[in-house]
């Protein structure tokens, strides 16, 4: 007889940990307990000394689904004599924490009793248990127990308890544990009104969506804007409604079988649609799917997902001559956060939704969808959230305490405690006062569950960003070190923090970006740096070029590719797409400025050079969402093309003169706008492979980090990615977290961590 005590951190709690070591235990004769803390679980167990060493191993090889061991140690004491094996209430240990778990789609098994009319859970649209259901989005405070979860306000019914206490059933202890009798239900509102609950609620909200109408949906961390995305009539009123023009819009379709009739699905990215984590996967559209062309229009992909909660599924359930594919869009206006409680939804969405299928569990942490593509059968994130925040990625070294602030667009914040990097949900673009508020709100949230307090606090070089405007001010506030970090060496860290690198090893960034302000004060974008979390050397990059009116420059893309054909000394010609958008007097104004330098930023960015390229190609002269020239662009590129047009070095700037002269050869030859496109893509794949042989040459350096928002390009990135393989360089790119700028709070943190480490080495 021995006597052990276990101790296991990482994602254990909310996902059946103590049931799974209950059972385990009693199947190996042992007698102890087990109880959760806010730090992780403790396990104690007397028995034979083959069945103790067979439980640990049992465990760290097959625990619940949910679950993520990051350690797991044990320690030998004096058996205790215990005479059975319980699970004890949980203790609260000052300042400890625990990763929380994400939330997951609806599991398997509460699926079926869904569907099945003898259980008591038939249709009941908040079904869940240990498997499945709403863990990060219901959570107040740890530890993670009902009475700290907005589940708190629903007692359980008998049956529920029943199985919330058996030791044997999926519900044991599963905290938002509900039935028809006791747990939340949900209801219709039109015009303030509740006009159908349960059952006739959805059958009216279905009959509504089948009539064209516009759905504002309570789900899992916020309020979904929904439409039958087969009907023009009714997306084209959706984008009205909501002061969306073009950006592309998500949809929902109930299985699998039907997600292909609409995209071009590979294995992998299967795989991805039906994850544990049911994310929006971007996949290639089919032109003959029967879905509005104002979903997505001038894009070859389209952001597709399953049903991730009991709700999705029974508002998806087949039916003759019901829609069988819904947009399922954010619920807010034009920019604003998702909107994600009963009030605040009534209040900001009544101009855009005709009735609102609320429920009344709360959330108390609002969540996007995450977005992902797949690249070489990985999932490639392009907006990290619901499924994956807060699951931090761990770090290689433990760190103090250091809040990272995040860049502008596509925000995210990230913390750090112990072995672990907290890198928030995305939070949006951080340009006006309400997602200013969630941001600050988010901040606050993190640091209650996760018992962190900042002792630095890292954020961008860009004073006008909000969120280093927030850094600033705290730090002075709470009188603490603020550490200014550069866009892109933050882009460098990220990644290589992602690749879970652990070296001063110096490494070479390809990162290619919208802007971030360099430290001579000029957007940087596209730059081929030297570095490691220590430090970094621009290297080379792309030429600098007055982007006239700066912002304006940015919506405009005409305006970038005037910009480059007078740099380059090319004839503004009335034949090309983005001279004739322009009248005779604006052309006049536009060559003052560039003249004259009036208010003519500087930019090497790679995002402003695929506006012009894509404005000169005639594809789109001014833009209604982020990166949109360059989406259309590269959704005509075309494998089977090879041309691509020369770039030449002088001292550190890589100069495209002559591609802008070729492209323009091939405008007035009349080439095939697509073909134009891809050999405009070939050209920066080349450019890329060039400029890294020289630098390797030059400094003997071999690893190339592939960072920044131009990398969510897939034509680019799985392009250039085989070419550098083929010269032996080996590459590091993203996995656990976005190319774009949702990545950045990471690198900021590494950069941070590395600096104080530095100086207290001395
Ligand atoms: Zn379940
Ligand atoms: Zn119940
Ligand atoms: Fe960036």
């Amino acid at each position: 007889m021995v006597g052990k005590r276990i101790e296991i951190k990482g994602i254990v709690q909310g996902v059946g940990f103590r049931p799974f070591i209950y059972t385990l235990a009693k199947q190996f004769k042992l007698n102890g307990w087990v109880k959760n803390t806010s730090n992780g679980v403790i396990i104690e167990v007397d028995g034979e000394t083959t069945s103790v060493d067979q439980f640990i191993q049992h465990i760290t090889s097959s625990p619940p689904p949910l679950a993520h061991i990051d350690t797991l140690e044990s320690f030998d004491i004096p058996p205790n004599g215990h005479k059975d094996f319980q699970i004890y209430e949980s203790e609260s240990i000052q300042g400890a924490f625990v990763p929380i778990s994400p939330d997951m789609a609806i599991c398997d098994d509460c699926r079926r009793e869904l569907f099945d009319p003898d259980n008591p859970r038939f249709r009941y649209p908040f079904i869940n248990c240990t498997n499945c259901g709403p863990r990060f989005t219901i959570i107040k405070d740890i530890p993670y127990d009902r009475p700290l979860t907005t589940m708190a306000d629903f007692p359980m019914c008998g049956f529920c308890e029943e199985e919330y206490e058996d030791p044997a059933n999926r519900r044991f202890h599963a905290q938002p544990v509900a039935c028809p009798t006791c747990g939340p239900h949900m209801w219709l509102e039109i015009n303030g009104e509740e006009v159908a609950d349960h059952e006739n609620a959805l059958q009216r909200a279905r009959q509504m969506l089948k009539d064209g109408k516009i759905l504002a949906i309570k789900g899992l961390g916020g309020f979904h804007l929904a439409c039958d995305a087969s009907s023009d009539a009714a997306v084209q009123s959706l984008r009205a409604r909501k002061h969306r023009s073009e950006k592309p819009l998500a949809v929902m379709v109930f299985d699998t079988a039907t997600a292909q009739k609409y995209c071009e699905l590979s294995q992998s990215e299967i795989a991805l649609l039906e994850s544990k984590e049911k994310p929006i996967v971007l996949a290639r559209k089919r032109i003959a799917g029967g879905i509005s062309e104002a979903v997505a229009s001038g894009n070859n992909q389209l952001g597709i997902m399953l049903p991730y909660t009991p709700l999705h599924l029974l508002l998806l359930e087949p039916q003759q001559d019901y829609p069988d594919i819904l947009v399922m869009t954010s619920a807010n206006l034009s920019e604003e956060p998702i909107a994600y409680t009963n009030s605040d939804a009534s209040a900001r969405l009544e101009s855009i939704a005709d009735a609102f299928l609320m429920h009344d569990r709360d959330i108390h942490m609002r969540i996007d969808d995450t977005v992902l593509s797949d690249f070489r059968g990985q999932a490639y994130l392009a907006r990290r959230a619901r499924g994956f925040a807060p699951q931090p990625i761990r770090l290689p070294a433990p760190a103090p305490m250091i809040l990272a602030a995040g860049a502008e667009l596509k925000n995210t914040f990230c913390m750090s405690k112990d072995n672990y990097a907290f890198l928030s949900h995305h939070i949006g673009d951080l340009e006006n006062a309400e997602t200013l508020h969630s941001y600050e709100e988010a901040i606050a949230h993190y640091e209650r569950i996760f018992r962190i307090r900042p002792s630095v606090i890292a954020c961008d070089l860009h004073p006008d960003y909000l969120a280093s405007q927030y850094a600033e001010q705290r730090t002075c506030r709470e009188e603490l070190p603020l550490f200014l970090i550069q866009h892109h060496h933050a882009h460098l860290a990220a990644c290589l923090a992602d690749n879970g690198w652990n070296s001063d090893e110096q490494v070479m960034g390809v990162i290619l970006d919208g802007t971030g302000l360099g430290p001579d004060n000029s957007m940087w974008g596209g730059e081929f740096l030297l570095g490691n979390y220590g430090g970094f050397e621009r290297k080379y990059h792309l030429q600098s070029t007055p982007l006239p009116g700066g912002d304006a420059a940015t919506h405009t893309p005409a305006r970038t590719a005037m910009a480059n054909l007078w740099q380059a000394g090319i004839p503004w010609d009335e034949t090309l797409a983005p001279v004739s958008y322009f009248n005779d007097e604006e052309r006049t104004i536009l060559k003052q400025q560039l003249d004259g330098s009036i208010n003519t930023p500087l930019t090497s960015s790679m995002g402003r050079l695929f506006d012009a390229a894509a404005a000169l190609i005639g594809i789109r002269q001014k833009i209604n969402y982020e990166a949109q020239a360059a989406i259309e662009m590269e959704a005509l590129c075309v494998d089977d093309e090879k041309g691509y047009y020369p770039v030449f070095v002088e001292q550190d700037q890589i100069k495209v003169d002559a591609l802008w002269q070729q492209l323009i050869r091939d405008i007035k030859n009349q080439i095939p706008t697509a073909i134009l496109a891809t050999r405009f893509h070939n050209s920066i794949v080349n450019m890329i492979h060039e400029i890294a042989l020289r630098m390797r040459e030059e400094s003997g350096i071999n690893i190339i980090v592939l960072s920044g928002g131009v990398w969510q390009n897939k034509y680019l990135l799985s392009h250039t990615v085989p070419l550098l393989e083929e010269s032996t360089f080996q590459i590091l790119w993203h996995h656990q977290v976005p190319t774009n700028d949702g990545g950045i709070a990471l690198g900021q943190l590494m950069i941070a961590m590395h600096s104080l480490e530095k100086s207290e080495r001395g």
